[in-house]
């Protein structure tokens, strides 16, 4: 299957703990500024970008020098609140060097559910747009409750895809797109490149856990994907740790896992 995203303009980019930290827990400070960097460039050739990006916890385990990250959820919520702000102050730096600034969102799954907050973030999205901003998207896991929790970012993204109406929603994990299998424990598996029936039954198994920095797991960046494909929006999840992954996809190579958007529900 042939990929061209060359008429993508409003792109979703979502990146995981595990693409932002190395396996020392740190946060990788090159990948963050490439990132920035691409989405930056992106901005100047005349794409519209908005980023989902998790990390939160990460970046106050950081902020404060912890061995770990606490095991209590209140513990995990006040690192949100450290390292939110700790990451929006490293997201802005890194844009501002290229020229750009970054606006701040943080959801909640009850926001979805009440149609004029609905509303209200996409009408605040499509002002940010205007303004040249790119809007910085993440769960306000400091006052998540299980009731209101999107529990992932994988979700989380796709449903903001869907909202902004975005073509192209790219999801950026450790791992080189979706396995048949967990290629952590099989060393057969083997890499899926293109999802075009949705319908069928995606052969891996779901139960997998997330790595050691990650919360979502593959199952939630399928589901994610899936999601957003049936509503008519390409999606590929590849691994970040190709520092080109981004203009890879965008030239249509084959990188990552492709779920071909159903173009009859696009826009
Ligand atoms: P992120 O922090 O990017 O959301 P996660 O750790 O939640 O990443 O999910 C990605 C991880 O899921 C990979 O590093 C991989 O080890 C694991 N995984 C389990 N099963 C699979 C599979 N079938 N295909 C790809 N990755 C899988």
């Amino acid at each position: 299957m042939n990929r061209d995203f060359s008429a993508a303009n409003r792109i979703v980019v979502k990146v995981g703990t595990s693409a932002l930290t190395y396996e020392t827990g740190k946060l990788n400070f090159y990948r963050i500024d490439r990132l920035a960097r691409d989405l930056c460039d992106l901005k100047n050739r005349g794409k519209e970008v908005l980023l989902v990006s998790s990390g939160a916890i990460a970046a106050g385990v950081n902020r404060l020098h912890l061995p770990q990250k606490p095991d209590t959820v209140s513990g995990r919520q006040a690192m949100a609140c450290v390292g939110q702000s700790a990451l929006m102050e490293l997201y802005n730096k890194c844009f501002a060097d290229y020229g750009y600034n970054a606006g701040q969102f943080l959801l909640t799954k009850d926001v979805f559910d009440n149609a004029e907050r609905k509303k209200n973030f996409q009408n605040t999205v499509e002002e940010m747009l205007k303004y040249n901003v790119i809007p910085v998207i993440n769960e306000n896991d400091s006052i998540s409750i299980e009731e209101i929790k999107f529990g992932d970012n994988d979700n989380l993204s796709s449903l903001v895809a869907r909202l902004v109406h975005a073509d192209l929603l790219i999801l950026l994990s450790d791992i080189d797109g979706v396995y048949d299998k967990d290629p952590r424990s099989n060393a057969d598996a083997r890499l899926i490149h293109t999802v075009e029936d949705l319908s069928a039954e995606i052969k891996c198994d779901k139960s997998a856990k997330p790595g050691a920095l990650g919360t979502g797991g593959i199952y939630t960046k399928i589901t994610a994907c899936a999601d957003a494909a049936r509503n008519g929006i390409d999606a590929v999840v590849a691994n970040s740790k190709n520092m080109n992954v981004i203009y890879d996809i965008l030239e249509g190579k084959d990188v990552g896992t492709y779920f071909v958007g159903d173009k009859k529900n696009g826009r």
